[in-house]
This record gives C-alpha cells, structure tokens and sequence, in this order.
C-alpha cells in the first residue's frame, strides 16, 4: 500500500510529495520533501501510524531541495538514504549546493527550504542503473533517468513507478509540463529516460509533483514529451530574437497562463504549478541546455 503524504509545500496543497510504501520490515519512505516542511511530514506519518524513528529506509530521486532536503534527519535517526552515485557527495557535503540554490533564492533560501545538514557516509548507499534492493517482500530497482538531473533515479517496485521529476509535473486535472531548472536539462537524455519507464510498462505511476497520474500511464508519458519538445523548441525560437532572460521568462509564463486559462484551470491550481514549476527555472534550465549543451550562441 502506498500513501501519498502531501507535505503543504508553502501552504499549498498537491505540490510537493512524499511516498510511504508498508513494507514487513516497516515503512519505506520515496523521497522526504524539503526540510521545510518536516514538520507536516512527521505529522502526516504518525497520522498513519508510525514514528520518524521506524523509517529506516528512504529512497531519494534526486537531491534538489524539494526531493532531499529533509533526508538528513532520517539519517541522523539511523536511516539508510539511497541515492545515485552521483548525488551522493552534494548530501554528504550540502555546501556547494547550497551555495548555488542561495544564488537562486537569496534570501528566501531557508524560509523556502529549511536547512540542510550534511549525511554521514555510511548512511548513505549509492544506486546505479538496474539494482535491486530487497526490502521487506519487495524488490525495489533502481532506473537512471537522466535529463531533469544527471544523477536522476526512479524506482520501480512490482507494478509502480515512483517518476520523481523525470516523470513530469500533473497537479490535478491540470496538464503534464517537464520541470526544467539549471544546470543539468538534457532533451535527448530525458526522451531516452521516458522511454525506459514506457519499457518497464508500470501501471501506476506517481509523481513527486503530484501524486498518482490518472491518465493511462502511456498517454502521460507520451504528453510529457511532446510538451518537453514543445517547450524546449519554443525557448529556442525565442533566443533567435530575444536577448534578455528575464523577457523570454515573462512571454514564457504569458503563454502557459493564456494555455492553462483556455484550459479552464483555476487560479489556485495555476499557482501549485508555479510552486512546483516556476517558469523562470523552466526558461533557466531551457536556455542553458541550448547553449552549454548544444552549442547554440546566444546573447
Ligand atoms: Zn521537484
């Protein structure tokens, strides 16, 4: 049984989540939110039953602050924290990537974020591509799924896929967008990750942003690369004669906001999106893949 525990992100409902899959050896947690909401998630926990202490297992996508940020207090409580190889040094020294968040955020860092400690290194296990983690009657394997974050892994156990952020964004009945933030978006690398999840055919899907997708989980996969595409071919368009970052941000947000109203979407459901989403992270990461990736000149 998996439970969607919504971690009320900034007040907000359906933006941010975490997973607590029972297992015979106790709860197993999919990613921990951020530490900022580390309070809600406790609360939430013991509301199902159990203690912050008998999680000794938490499996992390990636180590932005919205997937990891609180892991470090399950570390502390003596859980084992799985994580890729390469996440893994940025949770056993948060520093540098603190430092380049507080360049993004400023001084709303914390209040956004909460703190980060850094993880010992013997809680933390690295997991590469196709490993198998045997846990309580479960095999939990491990999909590198790069293209949102190199060090990206989903989880896939039986019939489930936890997508973390390769799997996209659907809060809702709202629409299905790729989160783009620098500095690692990599449109081929991302397409060929979909396409791994299309081949382990699970039948439900959940999404760190937000919850059990509702749609067959083939058509979900298929809009969110078409809408990766779509964005990504938009952006590049508009750096052809657009040379101001925050302009292309600002005609960014007016096109899904004129794509989303036509949609009928509802203020409130537009504003959990630019929680989870904001498009100036979206135009960032976008503008980023086309110059240092793929070489386009600009500015
Ligand atoms: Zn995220």
């Amino acid at each position: 049984m998996v439970h969607i525990i919504d971690l009320k992100f900034q007040g907000a409902t359906e933006s941010i989540a975490a997973f607590l899959m029972d297992s015979d050896i106790g709860p197993i947690l999919f990613e921990t939110g951020p530490f900022s909401t580390f309070e809600t998630l406790t609360l939430e926990i013991e509301k199902i039953g159990y203690a912050i202490t008998d999680i000794k297992h938490v499996f992390i996508s990636h180590i932005h602050f919205d997937h990891a940020g609180a892991a470090w207090k399950f570390a502390e409580h003596g859980a084992r924290i799985y994580v890729h190889p390469a996440g893994l040094p940025h949770l056993n020294n948060p520093e540098k990537l603190w430092g380049s968040a507080v360049r993004i955020y400023g001084a709303s860092m914390e209040k956004l974020w909460g703190v980060m400690e850094p993880i010992s290194q013997d809680k933390l296990v690295p997991l590469l591509h196709l490993e198998s983690i045997h846990l309580g009657g479960f095999e939990i394997k491990s999909l590198h799924t790069p293209g949102h974050a190199i060090h990206h892994i989903a989880f896939s156990v039986n019939d489930i896929v936890f997508g973390g952020d390769v799997a996209g964004v659907c809060i809702g009945s709202g629409p299905v967008v790729p989160p783009c933030p620098p500095p690692d978006i990599h449109i081929e690398d991302w397409c060929k990750s979909i396409q791994i999840i299309r081949n382990i055919q699970p039948k439900y899907l959940y999404l760190t942003h937000f919850g059990l997708v509702h749609l067959p989980v083939l058509d979900h996969l298929n809009l969110l690369e078409n809408t990766l595409l779509e964005y990504a071919d938009w952006v590049l368009q508009k750096m052809k004669t657009e040379s101001d970052l925050s302009k292309i941000i600002d005609s960014f947000q007016d096109m899904v906001e004129e794509l989303w109203l036509e949609n009928k979407m509802d203020e409130q459901v537009i504003m959990r999106y630019s929680l989870a989403n904001p498009s100036f992270m979206t135009v960032s990461g976008l503008v980023r893949y086309w110059t240092k990736i793929k070489g386009v000149e600009w500015n």
